[in-house]
């Protein structure tokens, strides 16, 4: 079986979640607009380390989403969030930070591990360039609050900076963070991670897994007040029993209501 970040972060998050996912099929319906434009502007990024039109890939991709019925956060518009990836490329462009050679095959590089005989593990890292000359794994994200920044240190603790840095090696990693607000921002973090991180990190996947493959799916949550992951989780309809809640954010993947969740442990 092949596991990927998303799916050990969703059991680590809760592990009903993970169930609701993974085995019974039920995913989250696309049309959460701040994700695809993130998706949009990451082909606009990529156009632009390959030298073509990076504004006319975002327009073409971004436009491509308009009539998916799309559901906007904090008063965003389709044509607003257009305006600010374009701000976005051309900040980016401005700063000039970030060289990548042979964009081809140092962006979106698909990186595997065996973690045990019969498991892997695959992750896609965005890329692996230069950061003002200093060679870097580099994770783009799009944004609409700026990536705290204190205490300092605090990006050595982002277990997906970790998990890329596990697998592929490299110990400088680097998160830009392209934050869409009133005036744009681009940030550029940088941080090393540890030898010991990366053990950790694989002791987590495999310990992860085991429990995975034990069938431990029972829910935690955390639900304390005021900290509620629950009010956030696209599940919450089907742990509360409600359809209309579940027909409102999920859809479930063709066949998969037919068959037996042991027989799904299959990714
Ligand atoms: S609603 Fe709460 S308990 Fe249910 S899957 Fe989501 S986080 Fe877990």
């Amino acid at each position: 079986m092949t596991y990927s970040y998303t799916q050990i972060s969703q059991y680590l998050t809760c592990p009903r979640r993970y169930r609701h996912r993974y085995l019974d099929g039920w995913r989250e319906k696309d049309t959460r607009a701040a994700m695809l434009f993130g998706r949009a502007f990451e082909s606009a990024l990529a156009a632009f380390f390959r030298r073509e039109d990076s504004e006319a890939v975002l327009f073409r991709e971004w436009s491509a989403c308009r009539n998916q019925g799309l559901q906007y956060s904090h008063g965003d518009s389709w044509d607003r969030m257009l305006q600010q990836g374009i701000q976005l490329l051309e900040r980016f462009c401005q700063d000039d930070r970030i060289r990548i050679l042979q964009p081809r095959r140092n962006l979106q590089i698909k990186f595997t591990r065996r973690v045990s005989k019969q498991n892997d593990f695959v992750a896609y890292v965005d890329a692996i360039g230069r950061l003002d000359g200093t060679r870097c794994l580099l994770e783009w994200k799009t944004t609409s609050s700026h990536y705290p920044e204190e205490p300092d240190g605090l990006l050595a603790l982002d277990p997906q900076l970790v998990c890329y840095s596990w697998i592929s090696g490299v110990a400088e990693v680097a998160l830009v963070a392209f934050v869409r607000k009133r005036l744009v921002e681009v940030q550029y973090l940088r941080t090393t991670i540890t030898d010991e991180q990366r053990q950790e990190f694989r002791q987590l996947v495999e310990d992860t897994i085991r429990r995975i493959e034990s069938a431990q799916f029972l829910p935690h949550s955390g639900i304390r007040f005021p900290q509620n992951p629950c009010t956030t989780c696209p599940y919450v309809g089907l742990c509360l029993g409600r359809q209309e809640l579940v027909e409102a954010a999920l859809v479930r993947r063709p066949g998969a209501e037919d068959l037996g969740w042991l027989d799904e442990l299959t990714y």
